[in-house]
């Protein structure tokens, strides 16, 4: 592991530790953070940010985007408490870097992404670097992706104003779902909803994050207004 990647995974561990008492997890599963050790960051960010790869931020990815902070993106994998026989959804493909972070862990990963460019460059990365278990469609992943549903898990990695019925439809009994809710630079909170055996859904807020926002069913044809300042 070099020096760099060692930074990344202990400012992982910290934060993990400063954030306990509200994630309720003082550390996270060690299958996690051997998958956060064994996915290359540099790969999924521009060659002109390598030297920020490993830095616990966001960083842009184009079109507006970011790739997530690797705490967050640790969190939100620890989150879903996934297990190898898992099959997971992911909306908002992005650089593909949390793709490749949960197809470590799970069999399959079906991600989705909005903006055809980014979808497109996330599949080229993802089949070059051997991550054959990863997905990628390009669309809206609002109404989730029925065909391939149920799913153990769901990781929205983008701001809704709602949780969508669709993904809560296409949740298994006994799987869980992350994603941030809130408005657009205002106050959002990454949200933790477990459908129980029954299929009664329980939803827990778990801290307060910032994420690049969703886009939502009703406004899925505007322009994205959105300048990739903030640091979802
Ligand atoms: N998970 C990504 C980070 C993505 S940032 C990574 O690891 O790099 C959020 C992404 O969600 C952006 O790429 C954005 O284009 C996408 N997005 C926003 N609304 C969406 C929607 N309705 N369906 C699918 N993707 C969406």
């Amino acid at each position: 592991m070099s020096k760099k990647q060692k930074h990344m995974l202990d400012t992982i561990r910290q934060e993990a530790k400063f954030t306990a008492s509200y994630t309720g997890r003082e550390t996270f599963d060690e299958r996690v953070m051997q998958a956060m050790q064994a996915v290359d960051r540099e790969a999924f960010v521009f060659v002109s940010d390598k030297d920020l790869a490993f830095e616990d931020s966001p960083l842009p990815i184009g079109y507006g985007q970011t790739i997530s902070q690797p705490y967050m993106v640790a969190l939100m994998t620890d989150l879903v408490d996934v297990t190898t026989e898992d099959v997971v959804l992911e909306i908002g493909t992005g650089s593909g870097y949390q793709a490749a972070v949960l197809s470590r862990l799970v069999r399959q990963v079906f991600t989705i992404e909005k903006i055809p460019e980014l979808a497109e460059s996330a599949r080229q990365r993802l089949k070059a670097l051997g991550y054959d278990n990863v997905e990628v469609r390009s669309g809206s992943g609002y109404h989730g992706w029925k065909e391939k549903a149920p799913f153990d898990a769901i990781i929205v990695t983008a701001a809704a104003t709602h949780i969508p019925q669709s993904l809560v439809d296409q949740l298994k009994p006994g799987a869980r779902m992350v994603i941030p809710i809130g408005l657009p630079y205002m106050h959002q909170e990454l949200m933790l909803v477990t459908k129980g055996k029954s299929g009664t859904t329980h939803t827990d807020s778990v801290l307060g994050v910032s994420f690049v926002p969703l886009v939502m069913a009703d406004d899925e044809d505007s322009i994205n207004p959105y300048d990739g300042s903030n640091t979802g």
